[in-house]
């Protein structure tokens, strides 16, 4: 990685940690998932409103933590918001490969989400970059209803 790119990526994640994007709460949520990283600290509470065909209607999150496991769901909301339930799971295998082996996407480009691949430098942040995602995942798994996961238990 450059040092302009790498520049972007630290513009980009503080950012979106400072001023995470859909922050709040999720009155009508079919699903709520309570993550934790107990490794780092991080928690996230994500809130999903599935649609008439199961797509992401609606998601949001709160949360606290680093930099990064708050940056990655903000963005990670962005991205998936009107996504349907194939194309999430997909997403959310994609986004492993690209912190994890520096894999581009299949389909098409990640966009801002693309910068997130800066954290395979720094393995102990994999856990802090994933934890949205874990959780999205578990949201996928369940029709309605709470659920707890955590980064220290294999899903
Ligand atoms: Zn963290």
């Amino acid at each position: 990685m450059n040092s302009e790119l790498e520049e972007l990526y630290q513009e980009v994640i503080l950012d979106h940690a400072r001023k995470p994007r859909n922050f709040g709460d999720l009155p009508d949520a079919s699903v709520r998932v309570h993550g934790d990283n107990p490794s780092c600290g991080d928690e996230i509470h994500l809130a999903v409103k599935f649609g008439k065909e199961g797509q992401l209607e609606n998601l949001m999150f709160t949360g606290h933590g680093c930099a990064i496991s708050q940056a990655s769901a903000s963005l990670m909301t962005m991205k998936l918001k009107g996504k349907s339930r194939e194309e999430t799971d997909k997403m959310v295998r994609a986004f492993h490969d690209l912190i994890t082996e520096g894999k581009t996407p299949p389909s098409g480009s990640f966009g801002d989400l693309q910068l997130m691949a800066g954290v395979r430098k720094f393995p102990q942040r994999v856990k802090c970059a994933m934890l949205a995602w874990r959780a999205m995942e578990q949201a996928l798994q369940q029709a309605n209803g709470e659920a707890n996961i955590s980064t220290e238990v294999e899903t």
